[in-house]
């Protein structure tokens, strides 16, 4: 919502400076339901859980006193949210701390490829637990990219995750290296493809909002906090690279982190270089 400010020196001012005041104003008003959004989004988040938590510790201290059996259920779900809960505290921190740095260059090296590894080491646990199959086809040598590696290792877990959870089971979750694409050039891509649902088409643009979930209530359930991909997305802005998202409903999904080459991002004398 634009409104025209009234200049104190009257007419005689460019049109052009009552234009940038408008723009500006339109960007601190979206900036500004943006924060509430967020805020109204991350406290309903929160409040669920909370809630839960509450109700069954009342009812512990109240009428299930004396039921052992009721007591392990309740514990055991009293658990579960307070998990739930450190989740979206630990996305939320993270979110922060890379808006906070997001002028701050990343300088130093990282081997996505050999993140990519790890990761997939890593959640070999999460595939067993949903009946996924995952598959790390990656070749041995790696490339050396500048870039944070703790930063390059949350953009690939959160990929790996979600295709894993999403995928379900019997899904087949493979991490490869994409096909040179003249879209990107001097770009290295890794690809993590699963052969689960698939995504809406006009749902594909929203992935990366924050808290945007396919099917809320469903997908709440298996553990996502809605931010995933929103930190994905914050965590490539940094490093200059791109999220390529491909999904056809019914046959899966392509998630593509495109990462400049070292040659690309930094020349000699450059400050990325200079710092180390
Ligand atoms: P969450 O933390 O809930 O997983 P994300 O930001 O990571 O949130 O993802 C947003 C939504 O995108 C998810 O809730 C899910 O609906 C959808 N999604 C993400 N990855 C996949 C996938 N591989 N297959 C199907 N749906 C997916």
């Amino acid at each position: 919502e634009a409104r025209a400010v009234a200049l104190p020196d009257g007419g005689d001012l460019g049109t052009g400076q009552v234009l940038v005041q408008i723009e500006d104003r339109t960007k601190a008003h979206r900036a500004e339901a943006q924060r509430r959004d967020f805020l109204a989004n991350a406290s309903h988040e929160l409040r669920t859980p909370l809630a839960s938590v509450l109700g069954y510790v009342e009812t512990l201290m109240g009428h299930a006193k004396d039921d052992p059996d009721a007591q392990e259920r309740f514990l055991a779900i009293i658990y579960r949210q307070g998990q739930r809960m450190q989740r979206l505290v630990e996305d939320l921190m993270s979110l922060n701390r890379i808006e906070m740095n997001e002028h701050i260059r990343p300088d130093t090296l990282c081997d996505p490829v050999q993140i990519g590894r790890e990761v997939c080491a890593a959640l070999a646990p999460l595939a067993e637990d949903t009946g996924a199959s995952l598959h790390c086809d990656l070749p041995a040598e790696g490339t050396i990219l500048i870039g944070d590696q703790g930063q390059i290792y949350q953009v690939m877990t959160n990929l790996v995750s979600n295709a894993l959870r999403y995928g379900g089971a019997g899904a087949m979750v493979r991490v490869h290296l994409a096909e040179a694409d003249p879209s990107f050039p001097n770009m290295l891509g890794i690809t993590v493809s699963d052969t689960g649902p698939g995504i809406p088409r006009d749902q594909l643009h929203r992935l990366t909002e924050r808290f945007f979930r396919v099917s809320a209530t469903q997908n709440r359930d298996k553990g996502g906090t809605g931010l995933g991909l929103a930190i994905v997305k914050h965590i490539l802005a940094r490093h200059r690279g791109e999220l390529r998202i491909t999904s056809i409903p019914g046959e899966g999904s392509d998630f593509t982190v495109w990462l400049p080459r070292d040659d690309s991002v930094a020349k000699p004398g450059d400050s990325a270089l200079a710092a180390r």
